[in-house]
């Protein structure tokens, strides 16, 4: 096997397309230099020793030592130099890279193939024993804590004290001779830590952090970042080597990051920031305030520090046609490292720059609009999921704000919550269900997990692509980073604002998109749905074939999934609508009546308060079908359950306690979910069937006559396993359809149907589809029965299946597409077998998911419907899963 893959001089063994083999980072590095873009030679070791290293207790296959060998005189050959060369000491870069981009989770070695004599002859060779010593000194610190292990504070304690026994502020006041002194001391802690004396030998130092690579693979906080985004341990990594290029050259050297378009916002404008003598990580690391690449951007952001264009005209040109160059060639927006070395450009790394939302909404319209894709492509440039965050509340700008503080912009969206500083609590109280906000004078890769449960993230220190500003476009978490003007007291878990200190528990609201951070709660806005969105949403509706309805049963849920583009109400859940107000008492009466005469009288109070509501739904659909389903639920759930709650009942209703005691306690269930509900209790008690169907067709009626369009009205009975239960309740239905248009002289359509949420229901889906006008598959209840797990139970062990590798999933978000899918399909196909234009949907909670909307697509549902949120996230899965 080919194990080690070369590039360099305009030439490389490999290309983008080899992103499995060589991980992201060295699949982009083959293919600029393709491009013979200015890229440092090197060579990746692929994601295929990755796996043989973990196969084989952590060793390597044979050959590749020679390989990597014969590689390094490669790269030697091309720079001029030698690795471990007592003349020109070729020194080298070592970094990781997955398949899928895994910001600050892996670990980097710069430097490497420094030593006490090596550092010698790169002094004499670059003319600068400062920079000489100062770059051991830094691989000494970075090789220690990521090979070896050695806490990285350690390394900074001696620093800080160095420099406060010279009286020096800064590190660029160390000279070369302080240096060499803070050396000496690193060397001795190695050796104390460790052991053993640091490694001199250039050799063992590129296996050591070769392997120390591939074990970061398997460290917590790469595990738990692979969970998050749904990586599989599989993958592997590759290791990237390569030539040193050093922005820390003196004056004319730097080393930056940018976008080639704004990450935040989608605006099409380089974006980024940059060091100047500086090496790699401290861009990244937030821990030198960096300058803006643009004189715009240094205008607008009113820094006094001059901008790349300002100090390096020629570089900052070279720089900005190669960015648009990357752009065209990917047909996407970039996210480029690079470095200046002595004015010479680098390209460090090319990716596919991660984006917020709204972002990828804006850069996806926008490249459509300017010709560079399809509006197809537009559409499948979009996350689907992400859209929940443009639909999320912006602050209301006629609000009066008490800003305390500002920051950098990091991560848009408001953000309201209780102030945490560390990860700990933020996970401890949101799991209370409190929203909170993490306070951290920086983050890292170990604060992922508290970053991931708060609301939103405040930092006083690091620039826009600090880890804090990364990882939070990243989840679309508002994040505001930089927030100089606030101290943070770790200890004290306090702030100090200019106007006054905040403690833990405080309540405070973050403006992600004017980098603002606000004392208390503020007004919110509602997202705006034209624009962009309303284009990519228009190119989706044109690409996808299922509709898309809503699950809705309020005016107000109705009207907002009316507005966020629902083609009608696939699931109307009656029993929602008998909660409120006077209906309760009503619902009440009915169930404690003992005869169908006392049952008839209480619902006949409920049928106009029934139909008014379903008229309500008729006028907002105007003309868009609408599934209404019968009385669902075990009807001891309408019942009062604690004595203060029987006490309060009784004396509303004026009955007994002992009456009302006996009939909960009679109506009680064991496994209530698998008892008397559904179709059941239609059969038990047509008359609340009667009553519901009546609400239906009557409100038809009367909403014809108010709009003149005529709903269908589709009545759904639920819990159906038998064809003769659908017979029996449909025969009632029908007779009610038949009195409502002798009683009223008005013809109308309407469709009876049945959920699909039985596996026995599904198996027997050709029967029932002789009675059946459509089906609508519930997943909830057909994921429960299927599996024999509680929906209202499976929280508390699932995840540990999850946790345990036992189930990839939940299969209660996104639909078991080999079991739960299976029924799902035998129904589809019997159904349509036997009744060619049945209509078939789905209205359980995977009707908003984006891959079982995928799943819905292939097995070709009519509709998917879903929560009125969900609609938008629905159509454009939907448009995808058809492209
Ligand atoms: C279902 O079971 O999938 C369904 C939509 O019904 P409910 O969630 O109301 O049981
Ligand atoms: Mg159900």
């Amino acid at each position: 096997a080919k194990w080690v893959y070369g590039f360099g001089d305009g030439k490389a063994e490999g290309s983008a397309s080899d992103r499995n083999l060589l991980g992201g980072k060295g699949a982009n590095l083959a293919e600029m230099c393709g491009l013979g873009l200015p890229v440092p030679p090197g060579f990746t070791i692929t994601t295929e020793v990755c796996k043989w290293f973990y196969d084989h207790g952590k060793a390597y296959p044979e050959t590749l030592e020679a390989d990597v060998d014969a590689a390094l005189a490669s790269v030697g050959r091309s720079v001029g130099r030698e690795f471990g060369g007592q003349e020109k000491p070729l020194l080298l870069s070592v970094r990781s890279g997955a398949r899928a981009s895994m910001p600050g989770m892996m670990d980097t070695v710069l430097n490497l193939g420094l030593n006490d004599e090596t550092v010698i002859a790169l002094a004499k060779d670059a003319g600068d024993e400062r920079f000489a010593y100062d770059s051991y000194r830094r691989f000494i610190q970075m090789y220690s804590s990521v090979v070896l292990d050695v806490d990285h504070e350690h390394f900074e304690e001696i620093l800080e004290d160095a420099k406060a026994t010279l009286g020096y502020e800064l590190d660029t006041d160390m000279t070369a001779a302080d240096w060499q002194g803070v050396i000496t001391r690193f060397k001795a802690l190695v050796e104390q830590e460790t052991g053993a004396p640091f490694p001199q030998e250039p050799s063992d130092q590129l296996w050591g952090a070769i392997g120390a690579v591939f074990s970061s693979w398997m460290n917590a906080r790469a595990i738990t970042y692979r969970q998050l985004h749904n990586i599989p341990a599989a993958w592997g990594t590759a290791v990237n080597v390569q030539a040193m290029v050093f922005g820390n050259l003196g004056n004319t050297s730097a080393t930056g990051v940018a976008f080639t378009r704004n990450p935040s916002t989608g605006e099409k404008r380089l974006y980024g920031e940059f060091l100047v003598n500086a090496q790699g990580e401290d861009v990244v690391a937030g821990i030198r305030t960096p300058q803006d690449l643009t004189e715009q951007a240094r205008i607008e952001s009113g820094s006094d520090k001059p901008s790349l264009e300002k100090l390096m005209p020629d570089t900052f040109r070279e720089f900005t046609s190669i960015c648009d160059r990357l752009e065209a060639h990917y047909r996407d927006m970039q996210d480029v490292e690079f470095t200046v070395e002595s004015g010479k450009l680098w390209m460090l790394q090319t990716r596919s720059g991660k984006r917020t939302a709204k972002a990828a909404l804006k850069i996806a319209v926008d490249m459509a609009a300017e010709g560079v894709i399809t509006p197809n492509e537009a559409v499948c440039r979009v996350d689907p999921a992400s859209l929940d965050q443009l639909l999320h509340p912006t602050i209301d700008p006629g609000s009066t704000r008490d800003v305390i503080a500002k920051g950098l912009p990091a991560s848009p969206g408001a953000a309201t919550g209780e102030i945490v500083f560390t990860s700990e609590d933020a996970v401890a109280k949101a799991k209370e269900g409190r929203p909170v906000i993490l306070v951290r004078i920086e983050t890292s890769p170990e604060d992922i997990h508290g970053m991931h449960a708060s609301e939103g993230i405040l930092t006083t220190r690091g620039g826009m692509t600090s880890h804090a500003a990364v990882v939070a476009r990243g989840m679309g978490t508002p994040c505001v980073s930089g927030a100089g003007g606030i101290r943070v007291d770790m200890k004290a878990e306090t702030i100090q604002t200019p106007s006054g200190l905040l403690k833990k528990g405080d309540v405070i609201t973050l403006d992600g998109s004017t980098g603002q951070v606000i004392r208390g709660k503020v007004t919110m806005l509602q997202p705006e749905l034209s624009g962009d969105f309303g284009k990519l949403m228009e190119w989706a509706d044109a690409a996808r074939r299922m509709k898309v309805r809503t699950n809705a049963e309020t005016p107000a849920d109705a009207k907002a999934a009316r507005s966020f583009g629902a083609e009608g109400i696939g699931l109307c859940r009656t029993e929602h609508m008998f909660f409120e107000g006077k209906r309760i008492v009503a619902m009440r009466e009915m169930i404690l009546a003992d005869n169908e005469a006392g049952r008839r009288e209480a619902l006949a109070k409920l049928l106009p308060m029934q139909r008014s509501d379903f008229v309500e739904l008729f006028d907002i659909m105007a003309g868009l079908p609408v599934t209404i389903r019968l009385l669902d639920p075990p009807l001891h759930e309408f019942l009062p359950k604690t004595d203060e709650e029987i006490a309060e009942v009784c004396e509303a209703m004026g009955v007994a306690e002992d009456l009302l005691r006996e009939r909960v306690e009679a109506l009680h269930e064991f496994n209530p979910m698998l008892g008397h509900r559904g179709c059941r209790l239609a059969i038990s008690y047509p008359e609340i069937a009667e009553m519901q169907a009546r609400a239906i067709f009557e409100a038809a009626v009367e909403a014809a006559g108010k709009a003149g369009e005529m709903v269908v009205p589709e009545v759904m009975v639920p819990l159906v396993g038998l064809k003769s239960e659908l017979d029996f309740v449909k025969a009632r239905i029908d007779a009610v359809a038949e009195e409502v248009m002798a009683e009223t002289g008005a013809r109308f359509d309407y469709l009876v149907g049945t959920m699909i949420e039985l596996p026995r229901a599904a198996i027997r889906a050709g029967s029932i589809a002789e009675t059946a006008e459509f089906f609508s598959f519930g997943t909830n209840d057909l994921t429960q029965t299927t599996f024999g797990i509680s929906r209202d139970d499976a929280a508390t062990f699932l995840q540990t299946y999850q946790q345990k590798g036992i189930i990839e999933q939940d299969p209660f978000v996104s639909i078991d597409i080999d079991g739960v899918g299976a029924l799902v399909e035998i129904a589809s196909k019997a159904g349509r077998d036997r009744r060619p234009d049945i209509k078939l949907g789905i209205c359980g909670e995977h009707g908003g998911d984006p891959s079982s909307i995928t799943f819905c697509e292939e097995t070709g549902l009519d509709y998917v419907s879903c929560s009125p949120f969900r609609v938008p996230i629905a159509r454009l899965a939907a448009a995808q899963a058809s492209i």
